[in-house]
């Protein structure tokens, strides 16, 4: 009798595999996206991944999204090197660092410009960094903007006993640390380290929609080698993730239970359905998101 077939799915396993498109952004800065594309145009509940850079950046070269609207959505972003400035319609600035995180939920609409600051631009040096962009369902769709700003400093670290392991968490809780950040549904967003040969078990409940990004070396996940660049995305068959590090690797654990309601997607505005996006350009072509001084 082989009773170990009984928990044959005690980990979850991979569903999918997907290359970053290189792509445009902004006044033209290269992104890496798993998503948005012709393969996977969202992954419920989050809209979008893009990978800012990595890249050097000669002096004067780095380059941003100038005033722009969101609605509808929250955009989360994650820097690992180089320094971004934003500035809103909210008469919110401030200044984005290694390691700090902003998660900006735009509800009801904001106009902001996210730009590369101004002593990082002169010098120039390395740019690289993550913004995801989180649906929210029709209910908070329209409520209040709102920032969380989280300098590195302020996000929870945790480490193995053994010091393999060192994770970053930015949302929902991973070796016994829990994020600071408080999110409208229930997020995960986790930062792993990991020493070559060393593997994690993390608790992401079934019912969570679940992906990795590979953002630096090579893990094992399942019996599949993933190298830096690539998403991998996890079945619901489990409530456990496990990733074997083949390197030094850097890896997001992101995951989100699915809001499961129609998406009507224009740019920056995404909402229920396509009167509502009609309402949003209207909404930003007549100033009711403002403008930024
Ligand atoms: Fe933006």
């Amino acid at each position: 009798m082989v009773i170990n077939q009984i928990n044959d799915k005690s980990v979850r396993s991979v569903s999918k595999i997907i290359n970053s498109v290189r792509t445009m952004e902004g006044e033209g800065f290269i992104v890496n996206r798993p998503f948005p594309t012709h393969f996977l145009s969202d992954f419920d509940p989050f809209l979008l991944l893009d990978e800012m850079g990595p890249v050097d950046l000669a002096p004067g070269e780095a380059k941003g999204a100038p005033d722009h609207p969101h609605r509808g959505f929250e955009t989360v972003t994650y820097m690992l090197d180089g320094k971004f400035q934003h500035k809103d319609s909210k008469g919110h600035a401030g200044k984005l660092g290694p390691g700090d995180v902003q998660w900006m939920t735009a509800g009801s609409g904001i106009v902001h410009s996210e730009m590369p600051e101004k002593e990082f631009a002169r010098t120039g040096g390395r740019m690289h960094g993550f913004q995801l962009w989180v649906n929210l369902p029709r209910k908070y769709k329209m409520v209040q903007p709102r920032y969380q700003e989280i300098p590195s400093s302020r996000i929870p670290v945790a480490k193995t006993d053994d010091g393999k392991v060192s994770v970053r968490v930015v949302a929902g809780q991973a070796l016994g640390s829990k994020a600071v950040i408080d999110t409208v549904t229930p997020i995960i967003y986790l930062h792993f380290t990991m020493q070559p040969g060393s593997s994690i078990s993390q608790t992401v409940p079934r019912n969570y929609n679940a992906f990795s990004y590979v953002v630096n070396g090579a893990g094992k996940f399942g019996n599949k080698t993933v190298e830096r660049g690539r998403m991998v995305i996890f079945e619901n068959d489990s409530d456990e993730i496990s990733i074997e590090a083949e390197s030094m690797l850097d890896v997001l654990i992101i995951a989100g239970v699915p809001i499961k309601e129609p998406i009507a997607r224009y740019g920056p505005f995404v909402m229920n359905t396509k009167e509502e996006i009609y309402q949003a350009i209207g909404d930003y072509r007549t100033g009711k998101m403002g403008k930024i001084n």
